[in-house]
């Protein structure tokens, strides 16, 4: 710095053409008081001139200056070469004062060029100073090389100096601005993208802050507050918390709002949730990113007083991004619970439990933990009894009662409609006990509802499979629970494995032979009127010899078709095997005696049932008076109304129609009344009870006065007794069938023993 005696000098030497004016004082004096700022706030000013005073002048006259709300720092180089150097890789240079005539006589606005050109600093402002009026350059320089300004030395006063340095930086900071916002527009279009790539609304968050900061350039203070996940289903109202925070609000992260202390940061982020939209003030900004499906997200900026308008319109045009963004994530959320979770109990689906399992199966090998599958007893009547809302309701209630059994370590989740599966380690009172959470009845929209379910169990231990494989052999023991009826348990066992597997072989071997149509044969048991010693009608039982001569009863194969669904192949083939071998008795000079056929409930559930009958019995010449299908009344039960259109259409086309093992299974004697049925068949249980001493008061005689009184005729079946017969005889029931007269046999075997006995028909 120069003495104050050497700057009078200086000035005195007339470098500024008059000495300091009361303004420049004034302004000298006015900032005495201002605060010093960090050199990375001041704008920097080069002044290069071969002249050492000229710096000293320079220094003191803008000493202290703040121009735009920023102090000025200078930097020095006292020839082109110096100011060459320097600048390299510089790019904060706001404005050069630069002399014309230094080393050489154009020095200067060679060095100009060099800036323009090679160093590629565009945005730097220049102003030519020069002691001689005579260098001055040519217009086209000026406006080539985009100088700001041209003075000798003399024009530049103080106040000039400082005016024309003011002029100069707001250029510079313009042009600044004009870049960053350009490079904002690119960022925005390069980024856009990256936005949609979050899928979690705590990833978006982190994304939507990072973006915030790489626009403005700088590190932000800014919160991210968003829905926070209270395990609701998508939709529900979530409660908002601080899902990304940076800077200053760094500790607020994963706060709740009603959590947060900054009063300020409250104040703005509700002002924006009641506005709805953006909203700049004070401390900054709010941004609000809208609402999707109940839920809200937005962004608390701080930003500086004086926010430019072009940021802020830059910042709106980011927020429509992240709009979008976060519209994209919510309903990504949303997909995602709707593909892993179930809405109504809000537990997680098959899916997603058996990825769970394997999670766990690979972390803790699962010793002591157990899964289960518990399946509660006729849900679906239920259903149907109270309405779907109730069933709703009850479900949810069991989910309570399960999770509060299980504790919060455990896995439960909602494996199918009726069903639940659950993972957890059980108690002293072992795995079992998950079942007293039924005990107590539901209580569903004041109905007091008793519940009963069954359960499967499974050791959980790391198995080839993985969790499908222990999810199937729970179900296995599930199913071994069923058949031992309500509130059972079974843990499964690897007998249970090698049964299932003999079912599946069975089952396969059971399909080729009838696709090779080998094997397969119908057998036909006489029914007689024993009073008249007539056959009146046989019934047609299929029965199955393996290649090696192993006979396969039908009480085995038959429910393993019905549960799989081969039974309507199989009912097909029955259907018009039997049609065939009347037609073929009747060549042979047979009595007209009718045959009974069996048909399953799945073949009623085929559309076109009833069409395939009618076109086998068309095919085959058959007379339909011949044919009785029987059906069991759980048939019946299953979707009575068409159910009963069926029955209706074929008797239509003649055929006969009776209710098979009636008495057991559902017994509703309603069916009877409803279905338009012509006999009963009395289940041979009831016949094998049938002793003199209990015969007053039996099911069969109740069922013999019960189709007498409907006008239905009667068989009994499985007569293996003299007694039984008579005692039907007794009864009414005029029709029999049972070992007593013979035994299913073939259909050679048949008319041997009609011909044996030469009964008259
Ligand atoms: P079902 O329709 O009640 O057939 C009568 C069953 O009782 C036959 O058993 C028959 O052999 C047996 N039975 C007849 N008289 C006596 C007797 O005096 N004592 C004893 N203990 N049993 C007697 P089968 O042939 O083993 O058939 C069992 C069941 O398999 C049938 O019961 C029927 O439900 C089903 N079934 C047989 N063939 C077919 C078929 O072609 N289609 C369908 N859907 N089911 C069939
Ligand atoms: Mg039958
Ligand atoms: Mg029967």
């Amino acid at each position: 710095m120069p003495s104050a005696g050497r700057l009078s000098e200086i000035l005195q030497m007339n470098i500024y053409a008059s000495p300091p004016t009361e303004e420049l004082l004034e302004f000298l004096e006015d900032d005495e008081a201002a605060e010093p700022q960090s050199s990375c706030n001041k704008w920097k000013v080069l002044v290069v001139d071969d002249d050492a005073q000229v710096h000293q002048a320079t220094a003191f006259a803008l000493n202290r200056a703040t121009v735009c709300g920023r102090q000025l720092e200078l930097l020095h180089a006292y020839s082109a070469n110096e100011a060459r150097v320097l600048l390299e890789g510089r790019s904060d240079i706001a404005v050069i004062l630069l002399d014309v005539v230094m080393e050489r006589h154009d020095a200067g606005l060679g060095l100009v060029r060099v800036i323009r050109e090679d160093l590629g600093l565009a945005d730097a402002r220049i102003i030519l100073r020069t002691g001689q009026p005579g260098y001055a350059p040519e217009l086209s320089v000026i406006r080539d090389y985009d100088i700001n300004d041209y003075r000798t030395k003399s024009e530049l006063t103080h106040t000039r100096l400082i005016t024309t340095l003011t002029a100069a930086i707001r250029s510079y900071e313009q042009i600044c601005a004009m870049h960053a916002n350009r490079r904002g527009l690119e960022f925005l279009i390069e980024t856009g993208n990256q936005l949609f790539v979050p899928r979690s609304m705590r990833d978006f968050a982190d994304v939507a802050l990072k973006h915030l900061s790489t626009l403005l350039g700088h590190p932000l203070d800014a919160v991210f507050c968003g829905p926070i996940d209270q395990g609701g289903a998508p939709g529900d109202q979530e409660g908002l918390g601080v899902l990304a925070a940076t800077g200053r609000y760094c500790d607020f992260a994963g706060q709740s709002l009603d959590e947060l202390s900054d009063v300020p940061l409250c104040r703005s982020l509700r002002g924006g949730l009641a506005h709805q939209g953006h909203t700049f003030h004070g401390e900054g900004c709010c941004l609000y990113l809208g609402r999707v499906h109940g839920k809200e997200a937005l962004v608390h900026l701080k930003l500086p007083m004086s926010v430019h308008d072009q940021t802020r319109r830059m910042i709106e045009v980011l927020c429509v991004n992240l709009k979008v963004g976060f519209e994209n994530v919510i309903l990504f959320e949303r997909l995602n619970f709707f593909a892993y979770f179930d809405p109504l109990t809000r537990l997680p689906n098959r899916t997603r439990f058996l990825d769970s399992l394997d999670d766990r199966l690979k972390t803790s090998h699962g010793t002591g933990w157990t899964l289960g599958i518990i399946d509660i007893v006729r849900f679906s009547e239920l259903n149907d009894a109270l309405g779907h809302r109730s069933g709703d309701l009850l479900l949810v209630e069991v989910t309570h009662r399960l999770q509060a059994h299980v504790g919060p370590n455990a896995l439960v989740a909602r494996v199918a409609g009726d069903a639940f599966g659950i993972c957890w380690q059980p108690d002293e009172n072992g795995a079992r006990s998950i079942l007293d959470v039924f005990s107590a009845p539901f209580v569903v929209r004041s109905h007091s509802i008793p519940m009963r379910a069954r359960a499967g169990f499974v050791d959980v231990e790391p198995v080839s499979g993985g969790a499908v494989e222990l999810l199937k052999r729970a179900n296995l023991a599930l199913s071994h629970a069923k058949q031992e009826g309500d509130q059972h348990w079974r843990f499964f066992t690897r007998e249970m494995e090698a049964t299932t597997q003999s079912r599946v072989q069975l089952l396969n071997e059971l399909r080729s032979a009838l696709h090779l149509g080998e094997g397969l044969e119908l057998h036909y048991q006489p029914q007689v009127s024993p009073i008249g010693q007539q056959v009146v009608g046989c019934e047609a039982l299929i029965r199955w010899m393996k290649p090696h001569g192993e006979m396969v009863a039908p009480d085995v194969f038959i429910p393993l078709a019905e549960y799989t669904g081969l039974i309507v192949e199989i009912g097909d083939w029955v259907f018009a095997e039997a049609c065939q071998q009347i037609v073929r008795w009747d060549k042979e000079g047979l009595p007209h005696f009718r045959v009974g056929i069996n048909i399953s409930a799945a073949q009623f559930r085929e559309p076109d049932f009833v069409s395939k009958i009618a076109g086998v019995i068309e095919s085959t010449g058959v007379s339909p008076a011949r044919l009785e299908l029987e059906i069991t009344e759980s048939v019946a039960m299953e979707d009575p109304e068409s159910v009963a259109r069926q029955l209706r259409e074929l008797k239509s086309l003649g055929l006969r129609v009776a209710v098979d093992d009636f008495g057991c299974g559902f017994s509703s004697l309603g069916s009877l009344n409803r279905l338009p049925f012509d006999r009963v068949k009395i289940d041979r249980a009831f016949v094998r009870e049938l002793t003199p001493e209990t015969s007053q008061d039996c099911i069969a005689r109740m069922i013999v006065k019960l189709a007498k009184s409907l006008g239905l005729e009667v068989t009994a079946e499985g007569v293996e007794t003299e007694v039984q017969a008579r005692l039907l005889d007794e009864m009414g029931c005029k029709e029999m069938q049972g070992f007593l007269y013979g035994r299913p046999m073939n259909a050679d075997a048949l008319m041997g023993w009609i011909m044996a006995r030469s009964l008259p028909l």
